[in-house]
């Protein structure tokens, strides 16, 4: 249509949104158009069915590679006083500070081979975390060591979570390569009994639930992969004996290798540069680029680190999480891409080009985010040479669609002449064939494929036992899986009616997860001090009552943090149910007030001494 065509309504109407236009740099209409455009690219009425889990016949792709065969022991039936299911980050937490409570009688049951939880399983080459080590790296003080790292190695905190194990002797009692296949509540002995796939039967007062969220790995259901003729296995289950090396990388095993890696999260993001290096050829089969940042990494300054006050990192803690909470800060003392970029999007520092725009507060958010979005793309264009490959690295989506990346080699990587960008249109890998993969009418052949195609993760309620591969059975035989089949049921995330002696350590109905510390560092101190109390007042159980697990349901309902439009707009992702944002999102979602709220919540909670909603049964 010609200007001549125009209403002189329209006319205005167009002149000025070209002004606006030209102004930010960018067209708003035009940039929602493109972002739905490719959203619905992606959309796949299978949403979050698309995947397989690592079981049954993919069984092999979850198989342990730091051990072939675990050592045999005989079977328990004996009792302790707390089992904790999982022994990664929040299950040591929670063990630690229920041992500072006093607690003697604690056991860790993990299916790994020792403590570390997503960090045993993942050493991929490149690993290391991406929120800041000093924040990301739980009880530093406690344990005196120090992270080297600004962004700390996998393996480095692998090994802050032996040392906490072993600071807070919580070795003593572990079971490693144990997985819990039932729990179930006796009520006439007011004990749990917890069964494993060693034989295991044994007796616990209460029972602590820190089963994570990344540790069982997906695979796309795509036709023909076990007729793949090549190697092949999961990112978190990576192969060094094939690859060589090791997560520094060193991947000798690959230099006359034909390499194909299926996914570009964050996972993909920090192996792709060790996999460029070594690979004869990489092939990145990609369906949506990830969004990636400076990462900034340094060495420890020995100096600053001497400096700090007792106190510091929960005070650091408390920073982050106000910031990611919306709370203005001072100062933001990580002053990191994610806290930059947070600042920038919810506490207005974004908010400044465009404040005589009289815009309101959606469309205003709108449009930092457009702009947040902007810039990132025209970095990418400045780091990648090739205009074509670069204009397929660029994401169009909200910011917070996806797990940002931060990655200073991710890019450049993909300047190299052996790596090679296999964009798939957001339709994702199509076949299998023996010799490789198929995308349109091309067949990439290889010698293998590596899987960074991410976990199930512990966002949903109805599938919270199918990842911790138990079932838990209440009073009168109720099960967690029917209670929580049309979403979460709780008080505080925690507990649940009908689970006595029961503590719950997850995202649901708790607290964002954007830095997986700072949701446990409350959840943790909280659980430690239930079981403190219970042991102090001598209760046989503690139990929420209905009518305080309604009340937590109803406040959650009520206030919801789940932004639902902003989901469901959303390019599909694991963030929102891979494009069909399911029912239950609401319910399942944390506490509206954020983190700060809800750890002020169980904070007064907790100052108040009556463990309020709790049913207590006292011993005669
Ligand atoms: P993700 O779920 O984030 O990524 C999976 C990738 O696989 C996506 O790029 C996805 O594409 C792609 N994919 C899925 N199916 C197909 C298909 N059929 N064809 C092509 N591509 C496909 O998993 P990650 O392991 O990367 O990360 C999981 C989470 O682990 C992160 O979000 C983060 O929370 C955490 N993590 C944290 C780190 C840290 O440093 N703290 C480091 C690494 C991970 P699409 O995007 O289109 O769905």
């Amino acid at each position: 249509m010609t200007a001549g065509n125009l209403q002189p309504g329209q006319v205005r109407e167009n002149a000025t949104r070209r002004a606006l236009a030209d102004r930010l740099g960018f067209d708003p209409e035009e940039m929602r158009r493109k972002y739905e455009e490719e959203r619905d690219k992606r959309v796949r009425p299978e949403a979050e069915r698309q995947y397989a889990r690592l079981e049954g016949r993919l069984e092999s792709f979850a198989a342990d590679p730091h051990l072939a065969e675990p050592a045999w022991r005989p079977a328990l039936t004996d009792e302790v006083e707390v089992v904790v299911v999982g022994g990664g980050m929040t299950g040591l937490v929670t063990a630690a500070r229920m041992r500072q409570a006093g607690v003697e009688s604690i056991r860790i049951i993990d299916s790994a081979g020792d403590f570390g939880g997503s960090w045993y399983w993942n050493d991929y080459p490149g690993i290391m975390c991406d929120i800041e080590s000093y924040i990301y790296m739980p009880l530093i003080e406690e344990v005196g060591t120090f992270p080297t790292e600004r962004f700390a190695s996998g393996p480095e905190i692998q090994r802050h979570h032996r040392a906490i194990g072993e600071k807070f002797e919580l070795y003593k009692d572990a079971c490693f390569h144990t997985q819990v296949t039932d729990l179930r509540w006796d009520e006439s002995a007011a004990r749990w009994t917890v069964r494993t796939d060693r034989g295991d039967a044994m007796l616990a007062r209460f029972v602590v639930l820190a089963i994570g969220g990344l540790n069982r790995g997906k695979l796309p259901q795509v036709p023909g992969i076990e007729n793949f003729g090549g190697h092949v296995f999961h990112s978190s289950r990576w192969d060094y004996a094939y690859t060589g090396g090791d997560y520094r990388g060193g991947l000798t095993g690959l230099q006359d290798k034909r390499v194909g890696l299926v996914g570009t999260g964050a996972t993909a993001v920090q192996a792709v540069p060790h996999l460029g290096k070594w690979a004869k050829e990489l092939y990145v089969f990609q369906r949506t680029p990830s969004s990636v940042e400076v990462r900034d990494n340094r060495p420890t300054d020995e100096d600053w680190a001497r400096s700090l006050k007792p106190g510091w990192q929960a005070e650091r803690m408390d920073n982050f999480n106000r910031l990611i909470s919306g709370v203005p800060v001072e100062r933001d003392l990580v002053d990191d891409g994610w806290t930059k970029k947070l600042r920038t999007l919810l506490h207005g520092e974004g908010a400044r080009r465009f404040k005589d725009l009289g815009l309101g507060s959606a469309e205003l958010a709108e449009m930092i985010d457009f702009d947040v979005m902007a810039r990132l793309r025209e970095r990418i264009g400045s780091i990648v040479d090739d205009p074509k490959t670069a204009e397929k690295l660029m994401p169009y989506y909200r910011y917070l669609c996806k797990r940002p990346c931060f990655h200073d080699d991710y890019l450049p990587t993909f300047n190299r002449p052996n790596v090679h960008l296999v964009d798939t249109e957001g339709r994702g890998v199509e076949t299998f064939t023996e010799a490789g993969i198929v995308v349109g009418d091309k067949e990439y052949v290889l010698d293998c494929i590596i899987f960074a195609t991410g976990f199930d993760t512990n966002v949903h309620a109805a599938r919270y036992t199918g990842i911790g591969g138990f079932e838990v059975h209440g009073r009168r035989g109720i099960s967690l899986s029917d209670k929580w089949a049309n979403g979460a049921r709780s008080l505080h995330g925690q507990h649940v009616h009908g689970f006595p002696n029961l503590l719950i350590l997850s995202p649901i109905q708790s607290a964002y997860a954007f830095n997986w510390q700072g949701i446990i560092k409350g959840q943790a101190e909280q659980a430690a001090y239930i079981i403190k109390e219970a042991r102090a007042r001598g209760l046989v159980s503690f139990e929420v009552t209905q009518a305080a697990e309604d009340e937590w349901v109803a406040a959650i309902l009520a206030k919801s943090g789940v932004q639902l439009e902003f989901l469901q707009a959303c390019t599909p992702g694991y963030y929102n149910g891979d494009g069909k944002v399911p029912d239950t999102a609401v319910v399942d979602g944390a506490y509206a007030g954020g983190n700060i709220d809800y750890f002020n919540l169980l904070a007064d909670w907790r100052d108040e001494g009556g463990m309020r909603g709790l049913d207590l049964r006292r011993g005669d």
